[in-house]
């Protein structure tokens, strides 16, 4: 029999940076009823180069709907019933395509890509006490090859085809979501090209107060403006599917992934916080209505904005570049393990990395050194050393970053936190899970739906205007059923290896000059 007393549904396409998923959730239950996922390939053509292909990340989308559309069918539930559609993305990374053809006029350049660390410097130059945080009262961000405006500088300066383009007027510029929406909508035939204001608040080119694109860091990048998309709130009929088995659906929500994932989590109060741990990590704590500026490293950032008459709320966010990555490197570089399940089970036959320090420095460091000469290294290493303690090691790494960035955000905020939500692939890891409540001595808390990022864009989809299908209010929620780990060393031998940490994280700086 058919599950028609499900009633609405909303899907949401989660474009991460290893992965594409299309997932459908309940809007009175939020219950993940359906999905479909697709690795993504990425290239490395140079040293420090990471691309994708906008293309393939395209077709990966359609193919995650439309399989999950199939098993929709096989589990007899009715597509028709999917009222809206969220999307959520990689953010930062920069796509420029051609709109008179819908073809990309570049491989995407990946938040990862450290290309752009000479456009970087020269910029400093033009800056007075080349001053990184220049912008940060604005933009909330400290200059760095991380953010959207320099990868479009570098794009502008050293590909061609681009720069004929922005002549032509044919040129439009965007982050993943816009790319995809603008795709989806109609591309060369009436695609919309737009953002939603925590995507645009990625760039380095988007005034954080006034929600708006600024002109005189467009000028400071020399940056056209006619090529940059509209800025919309998070959720509000964007535009409708153009093609395939959800064809007529509006595209209703719209968060950069890591602001997705606090609301997926439910962080709507001040004060809350969620860690996600996917190919980098991102913590992020909701500072409400007010935007907080660091004194420690941090990055201040939009969260959301529920409707195009609702305020923006912000966030504090620590930003770690490398964590799911050093596992996807230790398997794919290194070869030490098939698969990064087997990473766990290598960290897990020891149990502790013999002193043995990793600091996976591989794009620099983001927050709270915002260092991009930093390179990695691995020291501490003695005869004995084997590939579990370096497996050891790099779970380590990733809980030591993690506490350099809550330090910072309990700093910064003044009212340390109790406990964290955590959510990402990596937390699959119990080893991991465990070690982050030891080196934090905090309990770790995770909710047994891991899909928090998806389930925030479908909840924006749900509530938009017009669409209005998400019954639930946060407190419904409260209840989810969680995994929760408690911290099991002693706080003395938890300062004494964090310390241990810092000294290795002192040599790796500088490397690369
Ligand atoms: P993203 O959103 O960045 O695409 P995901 O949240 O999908 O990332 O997480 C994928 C990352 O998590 C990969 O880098 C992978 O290496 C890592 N990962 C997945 N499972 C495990 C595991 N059991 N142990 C360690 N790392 C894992």
């Amino acid at each position: 029999s058919e599950r028609t007393a499900l009633g609405p549904l909303v899907g949401a396409i989660d474009q991460g940076t290893s992965s594409t998923r299309f997932l459908v959730f309940n809007a009175k239950t939020a219950e993940l009823l359906s999905h479909h996922q697709v690795e993504i390939k990425q290239e490395f053509p140079r040293e420090g180069w990471v691309e994708q292909d906008p293309k393939e990340i395209l077709n990966s989308v359609y193919e995650c709907v439309e399989k999950t559309c199939e098993k929709m069918k096989q589990l007899n539930i009715n597509i028709g019933n999917i009222r809206a559609i969220g999307v959520t993305n990689q953010r930062e990374t920069t796509v420029v395509w051609d709109k008179t053809t819908g073809e990309p006029l570049y491989n995407a350049i990946v938040w990862l890509d450290l290309r752009t660390q000479s456009t970087v410097e020269r910029l400093l130059k033009r800056i007075p006490g080349k001053n990184k945080t220049f912008s940060k009262f604005k933009t909330g961000l400290p200059l760095s090859t991380y953010f959207s405006a320099v990868k479009l500088r570098w794009l502008l300066d050293n590909v061609e085809e681009i720069r004929k383009a922005v002549e032509d007027r044919r040129a439009m510029f965007g982050t993943i979501d816009s790319w995809l929406i603008w795709s989806l909508t109609g591309g060369k035939n009436g695609g919309i090209h737009c953002t939603d204001v925590t995507n645009a608040s990625r760039t380095m080119l988007f005034n954080i107060h006034s929600l708006e694109w600024d002109p005189e860091l467009c000028k400071f990048f020399d940056i056209p403006m006619e090529i940059l998309p509209n800025v919309r709130s998070s959720s509000e009929v964007y535009g409708l599917m153009k093609s395939g088995a959800l064809t007529g659906v509006p595209i209703s929500g719209c968060l950069g992934d890591q602001s997705a994932a606090l609301v997926g989590q439910m962080c709507f109060r001040d004060g809350q916080a969620k860690n996600t741990y996917g190919t980098g990590c991102f913590l992020l704590c909701n500072t409400g209505q007010k935007s907080v500026f660091s004194e420690h490293g941090l990055i201040t950032t939009i969260a959301y904005k529920m409707g195009r008459d609702k305020p923006a709320f912000y966030a504090l966010e620590g930003s770690v570049a490398i964590a799911g990555a050093v596992v996807r490197w230790l398997r794919d570089n290194l070869g030490i393990a098939k698969t990064s399940q087997e990473v766990e089970k290598l960290a897990a036959d020891v149990g502790t990395s013999y002193g043995c320090y990793f600091v996976p420095a591989f794009s620099g460091l983001y927050a709270p050194y915002w260092e991009p000469s930093a390179r990695g290294i691995i020291c501490g290493l003695t005869q004995f050393t084997n590939k579990s303690h370096i497996a050891f090691a790099a779970l380590e790494a990733v809980c030591f970053q993690t506490r350099e960035i809550l330090d910072a955000m309990n700093k910064d905020c003044g009212i340390p936190l109790s406990q964290l939500q955590v959510d990402g692939g990596m937390t699959n890891n119990k080893i991991l899970m465990q070690l982050q409540s030891d080196i934090l001595c905090i309990p770790v808390v995770k909710p047994s739906m891991p899909e928090t990022t998806a389930l925030g864009a479908a909840m924006a989809a749900g509530a938009a205007e017009g669409v209005g299908v998400w019954s639930l209010n946060p407190g419904d929620l409260t209840a989810v059923t969680c995994e929760r780990f408690e911290p099991q060393i002693n706080p003395e031998e938890s300062e004494y290896r964090y310390a241990r940490w810092k000294k290795a994280v002192m040599k790796s700086m500088g490397w690369e000059t």
